[in-house]
C-alpha cells in the first residue's frame, strides 16, 4: 500500500469510511460491554471497556501510524500513561530523567521512586554527555526525556539518549508532548516509547484530558504497562476518545500554524529593549538550535519563553496585562495562553523567576505582537 504523509492520514482519520454505513466520520460506541455469540465466542475483539473498545481502538491505531509505533495505549490523561511506564521500574532499579521536565512527572518520581526504593538520578539538559554519566548500567532500567524541555525549551538529543540508554541495558522513554509526531517522530531516533499528553496539541481544543503511550515493539514491558492500565483502569471513554480523533484530524494544520506564529513572535521579540532573552528552539541564538533543526523536520513548535528585564513582579505584572494571551496553565490548544511557571512549580522549582512561558495559538500573529507589544510597555 502507498504511505501516505501525516497530513493526508489524520486528515481522513486513518482513511476511515464505515463500510456498513459509509459514513466518513467515525462512530461512537460507547457500550461498556459486548456479547457472545451462540456458541459462546466472543462476536468481536472486546470484552468489556476497562480493557479495550472499539472508540479508543480507532485513536489507537491512529497514533500508532503517526509515531510509527507497532502499538498505541490511551490513558485517562497524560500522568496517568507517565506513571504506567514508571509503574514497570522495579525496587532496587534506577531511572534517569532531566533535572527541568514537567514537574507533575518529577513529583511523582521524586516522592514514589523514593518510597518504593527505585534510584533516581536527574541529569543537566544543557550538557548533552549528562545523560550517559547519570546512567548506572546493570541497574538503570529506564531513561526517562522530554524534548524540548518545558519550559527553557532545551533541545536534548534522542539518538544521543538511546544509544547511551542502549549500551547500559536501559530502555528510552520520550515525552513528545511538546514537539509532536508532525516534527519530531522519536521511534525513528531510537527510542523504545513515546508518551504524548493528548490533552494538550493532540486534542487541541483545551476540551479533553487524555494520554498515549506508543511502542516500537510489543515486548513484554508492553504487557505490563497494558495489564496496568486494564487493572487500574485509566481508561479515556468513548465520548472524549471520539473528541480526541475529531481534533486530532486538525493536528498538522494546527501545529503548523502554532509553530509560524511562535517563530515570527520569538523573531521579533529578541532583542527588545525589556526582554532579556527568548528561549525558542528555532531561533538560531538557542543553544539547542543545531539539535533541534536535525531532529524537528517540521517546525519548531507553538511554545516559546520570554525572560523579562526585572524578576517575578515584573514578569507576572505583565501576565497580568496581556489581553489576547490568557493567564491560564496548558498549552497546546488553538487559544494562545500565558503562564508564570516559578509561581506555579513553587519552591523547589529551577525555573527563573522573569520567564514567561507563552503556548502561541493559531491566531493572526500581528493580533497576538501588537498584544505583547503592549504589556511590555509597563518597564
Ligand atoms: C501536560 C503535560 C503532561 C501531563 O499530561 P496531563 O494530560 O496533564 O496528565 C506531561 N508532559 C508534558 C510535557 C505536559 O505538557
Amino acid at each position: 500500500m502507498k504511505e501516505y504523509s501525516i497530513s493526508t492520514i489524520l486528515a481522513q482519520a486513518g482513511h476511515f469510511v464505515d463500510s456498513g454505513t459509509g459514513a466518513v466520520t467515525p462512530p461512537i460506541h460507547p457500550s461498556t460491554t459486548f456479547v457472545r455469540g451462540d456458541d459462546y465466542e466472543l462476536i468481536g475483539e472486546y470484552i468489556y471497556s476497562r480493557d479495550q473498545n472499539p472508540t479508543y481502538d480507532q485513536v489507537e491505531h491512529l497514533t500508532a501510524e503517526l509515531d510509527g509505533g507497532a502499538e498505541a495505549k490511551l490513558f485517562s490523561s497524560g500522568m496517568a500513561a507517565i506513571t504506567a511506564v514508571f509503574e514497570t521500574v522495579n525496587m532496587g532499579q534506577h531511572i534517569v530523567a532531566p533535572t527541568i521536565m514537567y514537574h507533575g512527572a518529577q513529583d511523582w518520581l521524586r516522592r514514589i521512586a523514593k518510597k518504593r526504593g527505585i534510584g533516581l538520578t536527574l541529569f543537566d539538559t544543557t550538557d548533552q554527555n549528562a545523560v550517559r554519566h547519570a546512567i548506572k548500567p546493570g541497574k538503570t532500567a529506564l531513561v526517562w526525556i522530554e524534548t524540548p524541555v518545558n519550559p527553557t525549551w532545551d533541545v536534548i538529543d534522542i539518538a544521543v539518549a538511546a544509544e547511551a540508554a542502549h549500551d547500559a541495558g536501559a530502555i528510552l522513554g520520550v515525552d513528545c508532548t511538546v514537539s509532536t509526531p508532525i516534527t519530531t517522530r522519536a521511534l525513528d531516533f531510537g527510542a523504545d516509547l513515546v508518551f504524548h499528553s493528548a490533552t494538550k496539541y493532540l486534542n487541541g481544543h483545551s476540551d479533553v484530558t487524555a494520554g498515549i503511550l506508543v511502542t516500537r515493539t510489543t515486548d513484554k514491558r508492553w504487557e505490563e504497562i497494558k495489564f496496568i492500565r486494564k487493572h487500574v483502569g485509566g481508561v479515556l471513554g468513548a465520548f472524549e476518545s471520539w473528541l480526541l480523533l475529531r481534533g486530532l484530524r486538525t493536528l498538522s494544520i494546527r501545529f503548523e500554524r502554532a509553530s509560524y506564529n511562535a517563530l515570527k513572535l520569538a523573531q521579533h521579540f529578541e532583542g527588545h529593549p525589556n526582554v532579556e532573552t527568548v528561549l525558542y528552539p528555532g531561533l538560531e541564538s538557542h543553544p539547542g538550535h543545531m539539535i533541534a533543526k536535525r531532529q524537528m523536520s517540521n517546525g519548531f513548535g507553538g511554545m516559546l519563553s520570554l525572560c523579562v528585564k526585572g524578576g517575578a513582579t515584573e514578569a507576572k505584572t505583565i501576565a497580568t496585562r496581556l489581553k489576547l494571551f490568557a493567564s491560564a496553565t496548558s498549552l497546546g490548544g488553538v487559544e494562545s495562553l500565558v503562564e508564570h511557571r516559578a509561581s506555579v512549580e513553587g519552591p523547589m522549582s529551577q525555573v527563573p523567576p522573569n520567564l514567561l512561558r507563552l503556548s502561541v495559538g493559531i491566531e493572526d500573529v500581528n493580533d497576538l505582537i501588537a498584544d505583547l507589544e503592549l504589556a511590555l510597555e509597563i518597564h
